[in-house]
């Protein structure tokens, strides 16, 4: 059976068709500046690896890159579907599902309702998904669709994790919690680490670190996601690319009073124009340009060095959450890329007896295993895959 993934932000829609039964990856690609001129289509046959094909075409709209990207998948030449009958469900990466959704749910009318009800938790990102999902729906009705959540693996939080030390009224009235994001990685990739030391899921002290644009952490114990780095919205916990990650929250009132700034703008300053970006006086908010300045450039050394401490931080703290550890896992961009940012986070954790074998960490691999034989704990790099964890929840809800 195959499962139609798609990802779908306020301009950008991405999509994977994957095979649900083999798990192989027949097709990808991303439609961009949906809405806007020089909206474009990429579309990848990845059966017979023609390579990157794309479009510019007009897209006004969601529903018309839907359409679009049906037309690429059934095209007579390079698509990979005889026609859209061979879809047998579609998953959609929805990024908050509140409270309500501890796991990945058949899109029903009362699903969408509940997804809408939460989406001022992600005023940026809900209201997206479910243009994704209306435009799914008008195009293939009698297709089946699932919602997979960011939020849901972090459910398992404990009260005393996803509380804040606020009026209990902003919880009670506004469900002001800690939420975490990036669960569908996280569970991939604690699952996977799992399968790869050979040890059952429910017996590991697990650290994931997903280092991408986005950045987070997260402590899986026995089974259960039991802490991470975002909180109500993305912004909390390490610096990212552009967000700041944790900080003092008076901050805001204070540079808003200095640059007759309202909350909202030093906000979307956090999320916009912080993290090593900012550290790096603006130099770039990409890792690679970073570590090429890391020996000339202060300001790209402060980028990566505080970046590292950071995550160094987390590591510490959630290693006494769990009471130890025994698998340290980094995955997404940076993490699966840059042995340099590893490295430089490894350092900081000799005190857990773990060593680190350093030929090994300059490699590039799906599964890397970079700690030595006789380290106490196990560090690996492993590449995270969430279309394909959205297509398993897919298949499993849909077959
Ligand atoms: P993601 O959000 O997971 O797609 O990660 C994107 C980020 O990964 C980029 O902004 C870069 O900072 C980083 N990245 C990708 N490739 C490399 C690389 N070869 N070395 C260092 N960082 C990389």
């Amino acid at each position: 059976m195959n499962i139609l993934v798609i990802n779908c932000g306020s301009s950008s829609l991405k999509f994977q068709v994957i095979d649900a039964e083999t798990e192989k990856l027949l097709a990808k690609g991303l439609c961009e500046r949906i809405g806007m001129d020089g909206a474009s289509i990429t579309y990848e046959n990845k059966v017979e690896n023609t390579g990157k094909e794309v479009n510019e075409t007009p897209m006004p709209d969601h529903k018309q890159a839907v359409s679009l990207v049906l037309n690429a998948l059934t095209n007579e030449k390079t698509g990979v579907l005889k026609s859209l009958d061979e879809i047998g469900a579609v998953g959609h990466r929805i990024v908050h599902g509140g409270e309500k959704f501890t796991s990945s749910a058949v899109i029903t009318d009362e699903v969408v309702e509940a997804i809408k009800e939460v989406s001022d938790l992600a005023p940026l990102h809900n209201p997206a998904n479910l243009i994704g999902i209306d435009a799914c729906k008008a195009l293939m009705p009698g297709t089946p669709m699932v919602a997979v959540f960011d939020t849901a693996f972090h459910q398992t939080m404990p009260e005393k994790a996803y509380m804040y030390a606020l009026p209990l009224s902003y919880y009670r009235d506004y469900k002001v919690r800690r939420y975490g994001f990036h669960g569908t990685s996280h569970s991939y990739v604690s699952k996977k680490a799992a399968e790869i030391v050979g040890k059952p899921y429910d017996s590991l002290k697990t650290i994931v670190c997903h280092l991408g644009n986005g950045a987070s952490v997260s402590a899986v114990c026995c089974g259960k996601c039991v802490d991470t780095s975002m909180g109500l919205t993305p912004l909390e916990g390490l610096i990212m690319g552009t967000r700041s990650g944790d900080l003092d929250p008076a901050i805001i009132e204070f540079i808003a009073g200095k640059e007759n700034k309202t909350a909202a703008e030093v906000v979307s300053v956090l999320n916009k124009k912080s993290g090593v970006f900012a550290l790096s006086d603006e130099l770039s908010s990409d890792f690679r340009d970073l570590e090429e300045g890391y020996e000339n450039n202060h300001y790209a050394k402060l980028a990566i060095d505080a970046f590292c401490y950071r995550v160094a931080k987390y590591i510490g703290s959630y290693t006494a959450a769990m009471n130890g550890v025994d698998v340290i896992a980094f995955t997404a961009g940076i993490g699966e890329n840059s042995g340099f940012v590893r490295g430089k986070i490894m350092e900081y954790l000799g005190y857990l007896g773990i060593k680190i074998n350093a030929e090994e960490n300059g490699k590039r691999d799906d599964v890397l295993k970079i700690s030595t034989d006789d380290s106490k704990v196990q560090v690996y790099s492993i590449a995270t895959n969430e279309e394909l964890a959205i297509a398993r929840e897919t298949y499993a809800l849909t077959k």
